[in-house]
């Protein structure tokens, strides 16, 4: 690529919080998950002090990642204060909430609008022959009950970031067929912001036995997703799970314009760490790229809210 211009990758300047490790879900690859009712959930004074530390820093998005509470389990309706609670407490203290805590309600979608600026869940894969594999054991991934989420999300205006895991015994044609359902879903309620594409990236945890996605496959399936997804949908490649700078540089030329949030700790895959805001602009600089910084939301859902979030 020629150094004489550069195009503009963004990023979200994030920190991540945790509720709650604990899910009720076992999918095969996760390293993340704790049984229920093993570990403390992040309490409200806790997040206060976090989030105070923070403010001398340059934060703006917080993620809010939690594991999952059983729909019909007697302590969900905690679970999700404490979430709620979370992000009240966030937006309170000048930073923009971005969910993603599974399937939810439509009644928990609709009030958890209110204290998040968007919010996410990764399809991953709609085909259902994972159901019998990375997927016995995780209810929540039916891929029924994640399609709903992304239509809820575009009936109730919510800007949403979505996406596909890569390499957990899927089929290209599985690719294509999911990244066609996201378009769909889309093209009724221009709602879908960010697609994620996130290569299988093995960690200490997981039961999973499977190597890595191959690094050198993620060109070609973002260039057909590019082909595939709505102008509007910006492509979203996580930067520390593409390990070669090359690489990297080859995912941005397929049509990759995002790096997703950048914080200390990327709690879904803790085994490999991100590379911080300096070393991501010595990779992209040369190459003619420029790294910018941007909301978790996108400016074309400002009139979705009624609280102005730009002045926070
Ligand atoms: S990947 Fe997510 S849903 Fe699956 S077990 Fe881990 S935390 Fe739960």
């Amino acid at each position: 690529m020629s150094t004489s211009h550069s195009q503009k990758i963004t990023y979200s300047p994030a920190y991540t919080i945790v509720p709650t490790y604990e899910c009720f879900n076992r999918c095969a690859y996760c390293n993340f998950r704790t049984e229920p009712g093993k570990s403390e959930w992040l309490t409200i004074s806790q997040a206060e002090k976090l989030f105070k530390q923070l403010h001398n820093q340059d934060v703006c998005e917080i993620l809010i990642l939690s594991g999952e509470v059983h729909p019909l389990s007697p302590r969900r309706q905690g679970w999700f204060q404490r979430i709620y609670d979370l992000c009240e407490l966030a937006l309170a203290m000048g930073f923009l909430p971005h969910t993603n805590a599974g399937p939810l309600s439509f009644e928990e979608m609709q009030q958890l609008k209110k204290v998040n600026v968007s919010m996410g869940l990764m399809l991953e894969q709609l085909t259902p022959e994972l159901l019998k594999t990375v997927h016995k054991h995780a209810p929540s991934k039916t891929p029924e009950v994640r399609l709903q989420q992304l239509q809820w999300a575009g009936e109730l205006k919510i800007p949403f970031t979505t996406g596909l895991l890569l390499g957990i015994g899927e089929t290209e044609q599985d690719w294509w067929e999911t990244l066609e359902a996201i378009a769909q879903i889309h093209q009724r309620y221009h709602h879908i912001q960010e697609v994620i594409l996130q290569p299988h990236s093995p960690g200490n945890q997981q039961t999973f036995d499977a190597p890595s996605f191959n690094p050198h496959q993620l060109p070609k399936v973002i260039f057909q997703a590019r082909k595939i997804l709505p102008a509007d949908i910006t492509i979203q490649i996580p930067p520390n799970l593409i390990k070669d700078d090359q690489w990297l540089l080859a995912c941005l030329e397929a049509g990759a314009r995002d790096l997703g949030g950048i914080g200390p700790k990327d709690e879904v895959n803790p085994d490999y760490p991100h590379l911080q805001e300096q070393e991501l602009r010595e990779i992209l600089q040369p190459a003619g790229w420029e790294l910018v910084p941007r909301l978790p939301v996108y400016p074309q859902y400002d009139h979705w809210f009624s609280v102005n979030y730009r002045t926070i």
